[in-house]
């Protein structure tokens, strides 16, 4: 789909996505910018990353038919602390580090601190220094079943380290995600998209941040129809995925009666912006109506640029369906 839409012209970059969302949210600046930030260097980590999937040359196939997404042999495993995977996160900190201190000034010092000892070497085994840091990040984000090894949670490594609690969080959570992030460019070709339509991510399990709504029929549908498929957009390794559009995500509810788009006021995409509410679950995904655009979008910026609208839903009591640092707005 991101394919398709690149055919077409319609995707642009983040540093452009990011003035068109400042121009029309100007309180919106200082998010969107960190949020610009980090997407820049999910990019430039992935670069930096091995051209193979961590699931190696020839995953199997059968469990993602049966509606498992590909990634859950690793993403089950992470609390083992695999070499490749905590190589890559290593890597991924490198890039990820200097962005998330300059997207958040208030925690700089701390991330800076913590960049340098993930590129020291230790003296020790376990002196939290370098790849055994890494290590100890991964198994602060995977922390594994409770007969399992003993893992420092997040906030025991933040005491260890004399560091923000935050600055740990971030530094790990978004390292991580740009693991992901490259894993699920890798791995898009083997998603079967006609198949695929359960809530949660074909690649990494994630929930969607954000949906699209493009040219082109529904599976029910014999016509092209104009109202358009819905795409989710995952929050957590920007894979992209069909889902039907008349149900909810969150709990599978597909009377209209309970439904509600919800828009913004004002505006001149009021009518393309909305918020697709469920008053069964009490929960909401935001999205873009593509149909009959001609303007750009970046996928990666969605959910920056229709930010305004989880604030409207969640004054309204609705919980997002895929709920992040980002759109968790007290
Ligand atoms: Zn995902
Ligand atoms: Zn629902």
């Amino acid at each position: 789909m991101r394919q398709t839409l690149q055919n077409q012209q319609r995707l642009c970059g983040v540093t452009e996505a990011l003035a068109d969302i400042v121009a029309r949210h100007p309180a919106l600046e200082d998010i969107a910018t960190a949020y610009a930030l980090l997407a820049t260097a999910r990019e430039e980590a992935a670069k930096a990353l091995p051209r193979q999937s961590l699931l190696g040359a020839q995953p199997a196939l059968e469990p993602f038919a049966s509606g498992q997404p590909l990634l859950t042999p690793v993403l089950e495993g992470l609390y083992v602390l695999p070499a490749d995977v905590v190589a890559r996160l290593h890597t991924a900190t490198r890039v990820m580090l200097p962005a998330a201190a300059q997207a958040f000034p208030a925690l700089a010092e701390d991330l800076a601190k913590l960049a340098v000892r993930l590129q020291a070497q230790g003296a020790a085994p376990d002196a939290l220094y370098g790849q055994d840091l890494a290590g100890a990040l991964l198994s602060a984000i995977a922390l594994g079943p409770e007969d399992g090894p003993p893992a420092r949670s997040m906030e025991e490594l933040a005491q260890e380290l004399k560091i923000a609690p935050t600055a740990l969080q971030i530094a790990a959570r978004e390292s991580f995600m740009a693991v992901l992030f490259h894993e699920a460019t890798l791995l898009a070709g083997l998603v079967d998209q006609e198949a695929w339509r359960q809530p949660y991510c074909p690649v990494c399990g994630g929930g969607p941040d954000a949906g699209i709504l493009k040219e082109g029929k529904e599976d029910s549908e014999f016509l092209i129809a104009k109202a358009g498929q819905l795409w989710f957009h995952c929050g957590q390794c920007a894979a992209l995925w069909r889902f039907p559009r008349l149900r909810c995500a969150g709990c599978g509810c597909e009377d209209p009666a309970r439904m509600e788009l919800l828009l913004a006021e004002g505006g001149q995409r009021e009518e393309q912006e909305r918020a697709q509410l469920c008053s069964e679950c009490k929960q909401y995904c935001t999205t873009l109506n593509m149909v009959d655009r001609s303007d750009l979008v970046n996928l990666e910026m969605l959910p920056m640029a229709l930010l305004h609208l989880d604030m409207l839903a969640q004054q309204r009591g609705y919980a997002p369906l895929a709920p992040s640092p980002w759109n968790s707005l007290g």
